[in-house]
């Protein structure tokens, strides 16, 4: 059995440990709970306003790509008339580049061949040019938006483009800008506006899962595998997910797609960041219950005290019931609560019975039945008790004279009767220290205390006048020998000082019965 195995436990101390568990596993749970909401609550506001900002910056990168598109488009129409004058192209890309401030650079590309540029670079100035984005825009003779490439002066660009064509519908070349991706431009001020807003970036990938954009610049260019929320964003869906990003950290996203160029724009924020604060909120929230607690747990260890006192009390006292003093013990338990009453009753009731029955076998114990003198064992008891305190003593050893032929004549019944009343005339005549024993049949001891040889005589003397005057019922009289001893004046053994006794009783029957002798000092 378990509870074989453990140490006995108090109930002060289990009613704590209860309550101490109760209090803290409550307090875990709830903890853990506030805590599980909040972070469903955080995550689920940072998953939805990503989602909100994806979705903002996709709308902006739209309506930028339409306006760069649109002053293309004016430009285009502008110059389709007089695409042979070069002074009014190199003006109008100068005018694009800075004046719209959309491009870091402006080209008009007639067939192939550069016709005007801005910056200015006359050295290439009616070159031809093999770049993916002139070939890709000489190609299809449409407005388009390049993918990323490498330009001839090692930049990482996108192109945007508007074909021109004269007015016979004969196609012309096109007036392109451009974005240099790792550098300042203004697609990526508008990504950068709010960009890491506690913890929260974006990057921008292309239809071929290549970086557009990122805040760490090293990484623009470069492509992305493996992720889901880029396959989904590219495939032109928008929504939310929780991802891990490249570093292996746990994101929370919300993606969009730019709809004119199958661009994706994600929005992310770290879950570590966003709970970050959640921590320090449990923290807090911790520190603040402390101090309650703490009370909480000072008053139930107050409280376990004063339950657990009287049964602890009550325990103890059921440890000496024995003890004559156990009763006061017990009654001066406070037992406040109705278990501990019923236990004290039951206590003082069992100990009031315990106690009588105690007393009644000491008397028993200590007591001839018949005379309900002390008996032999009692006597001796109260014999050393006297030698200890050194108060001197005398003894009387009684026998009744010719006790036998009562007997025989009245019957042994009427012989106890006899011992009964002799009993009470010996009883009449001892004083409140005396003591009256039976030690045998018919004989009995009377002790003396602070009597000496003399004055115990008298004292035998006057007994054995009264015995010797009374008459008994239906026996009549009867006689007495008394046979006198004292201690210490005879011998400090108490056996000699019987046998001293024994030897004058002897001596009194000898002489004639119904005498008193003092024994010889030897
Ligand atoms: P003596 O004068 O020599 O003492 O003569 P006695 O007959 O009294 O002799 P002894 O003291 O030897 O006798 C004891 C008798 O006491 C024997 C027995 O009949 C009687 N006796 C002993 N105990 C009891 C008792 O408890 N009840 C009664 N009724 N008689 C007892
Ligand atoms: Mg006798
Ligand atoms: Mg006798």
């Amino acid at each position: 059995m378990l509870y074989k195995l453990l140490p006995a436990l108090n109930l002060r101390f289990l009613i704590l440990l209860l309550a101490l568990t109760a209090s803290v596993s409550t307090l875990v749970s709830s903890f853990h709970s506030t805590y599980q909401v909040q972070k469903e609550q955080l995550m689920s506001y940072t998953l939805k306003s990503n989602y909100a900002y994806a979705n903002k910056l996709a709308s902006a990168t739209d309506n930028f790509l339409e306006a760069a598109m649109q002053q293309l488009a004016y430009s285009a129409k502008k110059i389709e008339l007089s695409i042979n004058n070069d002074a009014l192209l190199q003006e109008e890309v100068t005018r694009l580049n800075l004046q719209t401030n959309s491009f870091n650079s402006v080209v008009i590309n007639k067939r192939g061949i550069i016709a005007a540029t801005s910056p200015d670079l006359p050295q290439i100035i009616d070159k031809p040019i093999y770049s993916t984005g002139a070939l890709q825009a000489l190609e299809q003779r449409q407005p388009l938006i390049s993918e990323p490439y490498m330009s001839a002066a090692g930049n990482l660009i996108i192109s945007i483009s508007y074909p021109l064509f004269n007015l016979q519908g004969d196609y012309l070349g096109y007036v392109g800008g451009t974005l240099y991706l790792k550098e300042r431009n203004i697609l990526n001020s508008l990504l950068e506006q709010h960009y890491y807003k506690e913890g929260t970036y974006i990057y921008v990938v292309d239809a071929n899962k290549r970086l557009l954009y990122h805040p760490d610049h090293e990484r623009i260019g470069t492509y992305i595998a493996n992720n889901a929320i880029i396959d989904k964003v590219v495939a032109g869906e928008r929504g939310t997910a929780t991802a891990l990003n490249s570093q292996g950290n746990e994101m929370l996203a919300g993606f969009a797609p730019v709809a004119q160029t199958q661009w994706g724009i994600v929005a992310q924020r770290p879950v570590k960041t966003t709970l970050a604060s959640l921590d320090l909120l449990i923290v807090e929230v911790i520190k603040r219950t402390l101090p309650m607690a703490i009370i909480t747990f000072i008053l139930i260890g107050l409280f376990a005290h004063f339950i657990s006192r009287p049964l602890k009390q009550l325990a103890e006292g059921a440890t000496t019931l024995d003890d004559p003093n156990s009763l006061t013990k017990l009654k001066s338990i406070k037992s406040w609560y109705f278990e501990s009453q019923r236990l004290k009753l039951a206590m003082l009731k069992g100990v009031n019975i315990l106690q009588m029955q105690i007393g009644q076998l000491r008397y028993d114990a200590q007591t001839d039945p018949l005379t309900e003198t002390h008996n032999r064992r009692s006597l001796n008891g109260l014999l050393n008790q006297l030698m200890l305190k050194q108060t001197p003593f005398a003894i009387l050893e009684i026998d009744i004279d010719f006790f036998k032929r009562v007997n025989d004549t009245f019957g042994h019944a009427k012989g106890d009767e006899a011992l009964k009343a002799l009993t009470s005339i010996i009883k009449k005549l001892s004083r409140k220290d005396d003591i009256v024993a039976r030690i045998g049949g018919e004989e009995f001891v009377l002790v003396l205390p602070n009597e000496n040889s003399e004055s115990a005589f008298n004292i035998a003397e006057r007994l054995r006048i009264t015995v010797e005057s009374t008459s008994m019922e239906t026996i009549g009289f009867i006689t007495i020998s008394i046979g006198i001893a004292t201690w210490p004046e005879h011998s400090n053994d108490i056996d000699q000082v019987y046998k001293c006794a024994d030897k004058a009783l002897y001596h009194a029957k000898e002489h004639g019965r119904n005498q008193c002798v003092v024994a010889q000092i030897s």
